[in-house]
This record gives structure tokens, C-alpha cells and sequence, in this order.
């Protein structure tokens, strides 16, 4: 491992974090040849090769097999590949590892099919090798797994009725008790609905077991504390996760003081493997006073693989439920307008006119949530009024999730520099598209969404990330949906999702790799495979360009190095 190559161009106390640079490995036999591979370099100029090797931790050749068998020597390793395809580790630029870790130690529902048996089943089975827990805990269900979309109490009871219990929906927007948590959080059929949430009823009042939005704080306030170890454990066991996908570097987009210090004890151990940009999370009742936060956890967070220079700021809700922010009003679900054009957490005027500048002053990079059209030009126009209020500088701004956007909006990405951050699993085809957003944007709007192919075309820098836990952070899904606006599971089921908007395979490998590069300041040093990189990199099971080798969501990662160091092996791959 070679960490002091992560500090070296940290400027932990000046106001903007300088870019690492590549550093040329001494020459001599290498630490590690791959060769008799299909090595995607991804490179500006789209180099394939057939080996590279590894010194020091950086890349220190590329080429062909023939010519690199002169770097070996006594001690290096060789790995000989049969065309399988090795392309720069992944980089996720908007990710949840406190929460997705938290699930994977608790009864994680996110990864079985959206079934209630599976789910029942699968807590049963937990609930039983947990005998000695006080509450059964857990989430990751999905609403079209219950008729209306809410699980009920009764379900729940009939695999835990000894103690409380409580799941999370996937989206977070609610939650599934048993009998017992809503007898413990005194939810009864006298319980009046909270200002900010929905206690759902059985025909008598009393309560059915899904709590929505603020409702679900009557039992979340009860669950057993999940102390700083905990986190710290969540967190490695997201690491670990993660590098299964071949992730080798994220941006943690909501981060907690409390999430903060457990990603300090990681890198305090040498435990923290995963480049890490951490998003500080803008809390909209404050102002600029924030600054003093941020500033803090920067200068803490500026050792080892840990960076915090970026904010993120929250501009809407989603479509879903009518939260998201839009330039002309919802409709009904029968073409008629509402006078509903969604929320804004953050009012734009204040956005452009003081948050925005004041952050980029500060160096902060802006990570911005924006899913409506009224939300993303208003992230737009706030990068616009910082680049003429603070005048030219070297800026990472992206926005994330960009699910509906004006087409006058388009060409502004690249005119702004503004990365695209897409969520490319959410492109496609499935019951909420159909029944819970087409029907309130009405056909003309519908067009305008996840324009992947559209920014590419105007030249945006297209930026990768999952959401997980809200999706499987798995990439190569990711990017299948990218090129077919076709999700895995409905493969030949569903029709592509506007499909003018699909990307090819390699820019949508770009987005997974050197877009995340550039929103994390890593572009010198990682997303290609060039000589001076660092030797961040992944082995899949087979040729992901040879489409007579299946759909490239059926690829898998089976070796994922991080300084080439193995972060992940599958156990059936010989290394
Ligand atoms: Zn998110």
C-alpha cells in the first residue's frame, strides 16, 4: 500500500484540494503482470492492449504480452488471462455506504426479488439465528411486493410475533411494523396522523403496519442505538461490498458528523480502502454558519483515501409522490393540470445568489440532488451565477439523479461544465415509470427524462452513480441499462425506455470511471489504465466487448485491486 501517494497532494488547509498527480514507478522487474488479457484502457484515445504491469502501485506499463514478459523477474507476480477484460477500477459518484452497511448488518431485504414470500422467508430465517435481539430490524422492500403497495402487520406477525419489528421500505419514504413495535410505540386507532406523515389504517382505524414518511418516527425513535463500533463495522462491510463490484473510489453523498468520525477510525486503522469523497450534507434550516463544519471535517478528512471537499445540497424531492420541483404544474393522472409544481428544500434565488458562491469561495465542490426541471435549472443557474461571481477556477459542480430536463437544458451541462450524475438503473421501464410518474408528466414531459444520450450528444461529461441502498450499486447493470434503457430483470418482457437516449458500452463504461474521476479529483491518477496511474483496476469473468458472451449485466468482477493490492477475489477465480 502506498498511502503517502494519496497525501501528497493534499492541501488539507488551502481552500481548494489540489488534483494528485502521476508519478512515473522506478524502472525494473514489475510487482505484477496481467497479461493474455482484453485491457480496456479507456484512455483518451481508446487503447486496447493485451497486458499491463504493476510497480510500486501504479501502473507501470502497457502493452502487449510479448513485449511485457521483459519486466518480469524473480518476485513478480504473473497472471495469465484468457481474454477476459480488465478495465480501470469503478468509480460510484453517488453512493450511501453508512446505510447500505447499516442493512447489510441488520436483515437485509435490498438484494431478493421484489416477493413478499422471499421477504417473509428471509426474515423468518433471520429472526430464528437472532434469537437473543431485542428488535428484529431491517429494509429494503419494495411496495409492488404487497397489494396497495403496504405491507401489513399481520404478514409480519406470522414470522416474528415474540418481539418488535420494524423494515424500512427501499426508498425510504416508510416503513413496516409488526403488531408488537406498534403496540410498544402506543400506535393505536385513537393515534392521530403526525403533521408530516400517514399512519395507514384497517377499515376500523386501527393500525394496518406501514407507516409512511413522518409516521415512521413513532417507532424509529424506539430502535436500539446504533452506536460509533456499529458504524465503523457498517462501514467496512460496504467496503467490502462495494469492491465486489469492482468500486474502487465513491462519493458518500450524505454525510453525518457521526458517519464523519467513523470514516476517520477506518482510515486511523489502515482499514479504509475506498477512495472516499465525502459530500457534506447541507442542512437547509441553516445558512453559510455551516461553513465552520465543513471546514472542520475537511481538515480532519485529508489523510489516507479520505477527502471532504464537496457539499451536497438537496434542490427537491422526487416525482413520485409530487415532491419533485417542475417548471409547469403536476397533472392529475387524467391530463388535467394541478397547481402543484413540487418543492423546493432550497429556494433558487438564495441558491445562486448566496449559498452557491459563498461554498465555492470556501473551495467546496457542489454535488446537487435535482430530479424535477425546475430543480435542475436551478442547479444550473447557480453554477452560472457562481462562474460570474467568483470568476474562473478549476470546479467539479455535478448534479445528481437529473431525472426530467428541459431540453433548452441540455447544452448547458457542457457549456457550464457541470457533470451529469445518472442513475442509469432508474432509465427504464418498470410499475413506478408506468403508474406513478408518466401519468402526472404527461407524454411531452415523459420524453424529456434521464436524457443520457441527449447530454452526450452536446458533449456533457456523463458521471456514474448507483444510490445504493436505494439500487444495487452493481455497475455492470448499471451500464447494461445505460445501453438498452432495458433493466435485467425485464429483459425481452419490456420495450427499451426512450430509446434515442441510450449510450453506447464504452462512454457508458466512461461515466463508471473517468466522469467519477473527475467529480473526484482523481482524473490524473485513476479512471484509465496509463502509465504513472495508480493501479486501480478490475477483472471480469469474461470479454465484455464479445457480445456473443451474453448481456453484460451477466459479467461479474472477479479481482478488484485498489494500489495493486486484491481488495476483492472471487473464490472460484485462480489468483
Ligand atoms: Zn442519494
Amino acid at each position: 500500500m502506498t498511502h503517502g501517494a494519496m497525501t501528497d497532494g493534499a492541501m488539507a488547509n488551502g481552500a481548494r484540494i489540489a488534483t494528485l498527480r502521476r508519478v512515473r514507478p522506478p524502472d525494473g522487474p514489475a510487482d505484477l503482470l496481467v497479461t493474455g488479457a482484453s485491457v480496456r484502457t479507456l484512455d483518451s484515445a481508446g487503447t486496447v492492449a493485451s497486458a499491463l504491469t504493476v510497480t510500486a502501485g501504479r501502473i507501470a506499463a502497457v502493452g502487449t504480452s510479448a513485449a511485457l514478459r521483459r519486466l518480469v523477474g524473480p518476485r513478480t507476480r504473473v497472471l495469465e488471462l484468457r481474454g477476459e477484460t480488465v478495465l480501470p477500477g469503478f468509480h460510484d459518484a453517488h453512493v450511501h455506504p453508512p446505510m447500505g452497511g447499516r442493512y447489510l448488518l441488520l436483515c437485509d431485504l435490498h438484494d431478493l426479488p421484489w416477493d413478499r414470500d422471499a421477504y417473509l422467508h428471509r426474515i423468518r430465517e433471520y429472526a430464528e439465528a437472532h434469537p437473543a435481539d431485542a428488535w428484529i430490524v431491517g429494509g429494503g422492500w419494495g411496495m409492488p411486493a404487497f397489494p396497495g403497495g403496504t405491507p401489513s402487520r399481520g404478514d409480519l406477525d406470522s414470522v416474528v410475533s415474540d418481539r418488535p419489528a420494524w423494515f424500512e421500505n427501499r426508498d425510504g419514504h416508510g416503513g413496516w411494523a409488526n403488531t408488537a413495535a406498534l403496540a410498544l410505540a402506543g400506535v393505536t386507532a385513537a393515534t392521530p396522523d403526525p403533521p408530516d406523515g400517514r399512519i395507514e389504517r384497517e377499515p376500523d382505524g386501527r393500525p394496518q403496519g406501514t407507516l409512511h414518511e413522518g409516521a415512521t418516527r413513532l417507532v424509529e425513535r424506539l430502535l436500539p442505538p446504533f452506536s460509533q463500533a456499529r458504524w465503523e463495522e457498517a462501514l467496512r462491510r460496504a467496503q467490502a461490498y462495494l469492491h465486489g463490484f469492482g468500486i474502487t473510489a465513491i462519493t458518500d453523498a450524505w454525510v453525518t458528523p457521526e458517519h464523519l468520525s467513523a470514516y476517520l477510525a477506518l482510515v486511523g486503522r489502515g482499514e479504509l480502502t475506498l477512495r472516499t469523497s465525502l459530500s457534506l450534507w447541507w442542512d437547509r434550516a441553516g445558512g453559510l454558519d455551516q461553513l465552520a463544519w465543513f471546514g472542520e471535517a475537511r481538515r480532519s478528512a485529508s489523510s489516507g483515501r479520505l477527502r471532504a471537499t464537496t457539499v451536497k445540497l438537496m434542490l427537491d424531492g422526487v416525482l413520485e409522490n409530487g415532491t419533485g420541483a417542475l417548471l409547469e404544474p403536476y397533472l392529475d393522472g387524467a391530463g388535467r393540470a394541478t397547481d402543484n409544481r413540487g418543492i423546493t428544500f432550497i429556494a433558487a434565488d438564495r441558491l445562486a445568489g448566496e449559498i452557491a458562491p459563498g461554498l465555492d469561495s470556501a473551495g467546496f465542490d457542489l454535488h446537487m440532488h435535482a430530479i424535477g426541471d425546475r430543480a435542475v435549472r436551478a442547479g444550473l443557474d447557480a453554477v452560472a451565477a457562481v462562474q460570474a461571481r467568483n470568476g474562473p477556477a478549476d470546479r467539479r459542480p455535478h448534479i445528481a439523479h437529473i431525472q426530467l430536463v428541459h431540453p433548452t437544458d441540455v447544452p448547458r451541462f457542457a457549456e457550464l461544465g457541470v457533470g451529469a450524475n445518472m442513475q442509469p438503473l432508474w432509465a427504464a421501464w418498470e410499475a413506478q415509470m408506468r403508474d406513478l410518474t408518466v401519468p402526472f408528466l404527461g407524454p411531452e414531459r415523459s420524453a424529456w427524462q434521464y436524457p443520457f444520450g441527449s447530454l452526450a450528444r452536446s458533449g456533457a461529461r456523463l458521471v456514474g452513480g448507483s444510490d445504493w441502498s436505494v439500487s444495487t450499486p452493481n455497475v455492470l447493470h448499471e451500464v447494461e441499462v445505460a445501453v438498452n434503457r432495458v433493466v435485467p430483470e425485464s429483459r425481452g418482457v419490456e420495450p427499451p425506455f426512450l430509446p434515442d437516449e441510450r449510450i453506447d458500452l464504452t462512454p457508458a463504461l466512461r461515466a463508471f470511471t473517468s466522469g467519477g474521476a473527475w467529480v473526484h479529483r482523481l482524473d490524473e491518477v485513476t479512471g484509465a489504465l496509463e502509465p504513472g496511474m495508480l493501479a486501480d483496476l478490475v477483472v471480469l469473468d469474461r470479454d465484455l466487448f464479445d457480445r456473443g458472451a451474453g448481456e453484460i449485466g451477466d459479467a461479474r468482477v472477479v479481482l478488484t485491486l485498489v494500489e495493486g493490492d486484491a481488495v476483492h477475489v472471487d473464490p472460484a477465480f485462480p489468483c
